[in-house]
């Protein structure tokens, strides 16, 4: 990274961070101690970078977390009706729809782990559990601005958004962060491959069409 030729631009995100960058290579050169597995080898290898990458983690814990911790903060939420958001009938059962389809995630995960016990590497099904990771992340995080009502909207630019130095939200910490989080959770569908890059791996190595 510090050779000449290697430019780092810096992207700002949709929620107003700096976390990922462009990188530019321009004429340069590796020695050939750095070469990783032979010459010609480079796809193989992103391949299983990529594999890893997407199975690399499991989702489905953080999502249920997540999920329970809307779950309770219903509880607290007006509905604007009298009650709270726990008797909203219709944001309680997206609630749930979410909560079963990561509860069967996690099954998948638990699945890809104990191939991965075997010694066995994660394999291509790891594309099916980024994509409905991703998918559900982004709808836990619509959940959460959906619960906040107004108080989730307000956009917090101000970095950085954890620890002592964080503003401080002018409601309720989660509702402070529901808004970032949401913006922020766009890119699960691009990162890793898209969501329409994965289908098209399930399609062709994992059933074979
Ligand atoms: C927040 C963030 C972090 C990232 N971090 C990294 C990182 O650490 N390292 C890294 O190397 N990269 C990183 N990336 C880059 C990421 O891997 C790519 O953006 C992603 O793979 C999509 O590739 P692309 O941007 O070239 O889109 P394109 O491939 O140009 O795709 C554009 C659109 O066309 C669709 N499309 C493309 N090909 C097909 C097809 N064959 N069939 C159907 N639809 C298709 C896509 O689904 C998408 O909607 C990051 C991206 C983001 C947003």
């Amino acid at each position: 990274m510090d050779q000449p030729g290697v430019e780092v631009r810096p992207i700002i995100g949709l929620a107003g961070d700096h976390e990922v960058n462009e990188v530019f290579l321009d004429d340069v050169t590796a020695p050939l101690d750095n070469l990783v597995g032979e010459e010609g080898q480079g796809w193989t290898i992103a391949k299983f970078l990529l594999e890893n990458e997407r199975g690399g983690a499991c989702h489905a814990p953080k999502l249920l977390s997540d999920l329970a911790k809307l779950r309770k903060a219903a509880e607290n939420q007006p509905d604007g009706r009298g009650g709270s958001m726990a008797d909203d009938v219709l944001y309680m059962t997206r609630l749930a729809h979410v909560e079963l389809e990561a509860q069967a995630l996690e099954m998948t995960e638990l699945r890809v782990l104990a191939e991965m016990a075997k010694g066995l590497p994660p394999g291509p099904q790891t594309s099916l559990s980024k994509m409905v990771a991703s998918t559900l992340r982004q709808q836990v995080d619509g959940l959460a601005v959906q619960l906040y009502g107004h108080t989730g909207l307000a956009l917090e630019t101000q970095r950085p958004l954890y620890g002592n130095e964080s503003p401080a939200p002018l409601y309720d910490k989660e509702a402070q962060l529901a808004a970032p989080r949401y913006l922020n959770s766009r890119a699960w569908t691009i990162f890793g491959g898209t969501n329409e890059i994965q289908r098209t791996i399930i399609a062709k190595t994992v059933l074979g069409l």
